[in-house]
């Protein structure tokens, strides 16, 4: 069975460090929820408070309805997988992932059926007798998973389980960690700071920055709809114009920035005249014949990275304007034919510019 999760004005203070503020957000049962944010934002604070190893200085925790309050962590409905996952080196994959349950006294037998049942979850099933270091650190991150999952959990709490693995091994694990939540169908929330990992596995995001929860949303809404300036530039590549609002048309804006007049969605209603940022992904720039129409941009090629099925070319930075510009290119065969210096005029649809509150008073 599985379990919501409800932070109720949730607030961490550490002297006269706050280090969670009033984050409030409810994580629905059998969601896959990741906290997404850069270190020291609070994403840690907010698990050990989910699982019971500490207390809000203010708010409530509530799983399933009930304030966790003075409940210790091995009451809680939740287990707790860390970077590090303490496995026993000198006891059998079995035994490991039994050990929970020997500690709550379940009989030898029962053991060890559950923990062959556990083993084929995680697709291991020949896996019982190996000891620990046998096993690759994929492996071993499955047996961690298999061992928090022996207790019955209703919540499970996963602290950057990855950030050990090498690179082709976390992606790989990302869909095992997905396929097994599903499966299960228990609640995860998961903590990291790596935005592929969150986009690829949650049904929902919570974007965290200085103790506050920035934004909530799906993957998509995330990356398409950021709600602020922060949000679009920690969740993937955005090229920024700095401007100012000259007119309001529905739902679109013309803001004078460094680039000169650009057109941009508006969904937060900014008015003429206030300090805004225009965001724009990377990908949605398109190089263009001629350079009459909205949204164009003529820029000498500062340097290409080529990434196989696609190329990131960096063009000049716009005089007092900043970072390069990044425009994210295709593969099509034609890659190889961009020479730096070269000169391109790259424009963008005006519902592909997004205006966001300039830092600070979003
Ligand atoms: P990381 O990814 O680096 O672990 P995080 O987002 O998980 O970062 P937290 O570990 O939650 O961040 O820490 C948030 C802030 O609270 C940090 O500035 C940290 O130094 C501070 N902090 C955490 N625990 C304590 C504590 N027990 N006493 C004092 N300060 C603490």
């Amino acid at each position: 069975m599985s379990r919501d999760v409800t932070l109720d004005g949730v607030t961490m203070r550490f002297g006269d460090f706050t280090a969670v503020k009033n984050v409030s957000l409810e994580i629905r049962a059998g969601e896959f929820f990741s906290f997404l944010g850069p270190s020291g934002c609070g994403k840690t604070t907010i698990l050990r408070m989910v699982s019971g190893f500490m207390d809000p200085t203010a708010g409530r925790v509530l799983i399933g309805g009930q304030d966790m309050r003075g409940i210790g962590p091995n009451k809680r409905p939740t287990a707790l997988i860390f970077q590090n996952l303490a496995l026993f080196p000198m006891m059998t994959v079995a035994e490991n992932i039994a050990f929970g349950l020997e500690m709550r006294g379940v009989a030898r037998e029962a053991r060890r059926k559950r923990a062959q049942e556990l083993l084929e979850l995680i697709a291991l099933p020949d896996a019982a007798d190996k000891r620990i270091d046998e096993l690759s650190g994929g492996m071993k991150q499955r047996v961690a998973i298999a061992r928090a999952l022996a207790v019955e959990p209703q919540v499970m709490l996963l602290d950057e389980p990855l950030s050990a693995l090498d690179l082709k091994l976390r992606q790989h694990m990302r869909a095992e960690l997905r396929a097994i939540q599903r499966r299960t169908g228990l609640t995860f929330i998961y903590i990291t700071h790596d935005q592929g990992e969150a986009l690829t596995m949650s049904d929902r995001v919570g974007v965290m920055s200085r103790g506050q929860l920035e934004q909530v949303g799906a993957p998509a809404d995330i990356y398409d709809e950021p709600a602020s300036a922060f949000v679009a530039g920690f969740v993937g590549e955005n090229n920024v114009f700095p401007g100012t609002i000259a007119a309001v048309s529905g739902a679109e804006a013309r803001i004078d920035t460094v680039a000169g007049p650009l057109l941009a969605r508006n969904p937060r209603g900014f008015g003429v005249g206030a300090k805004v940022l225009v965001s724009v992904r990377p990908e949605r720039m398109k190089p263009v014949d001629g350079v009459e129409g909205p949204n164009r941009l003529s820029r000498p090629v500062d340097h290409v990275d080529f990434e196989g099925s696609f190329a990131n070319v960096f063009l000049k930075p716009i005089e007092g304007g900043g970072k390069p510009i990044l425009m994210q290119l295709s593969n099509d065969g034609c890659l190889a034919h961009i020479g730096e210096d070269s000169i391109f005029t790259v424009a963008f649809a005006p519902q592909d510019a997004l205006v966001l509150g300039a830092e600070g008073t979003d």
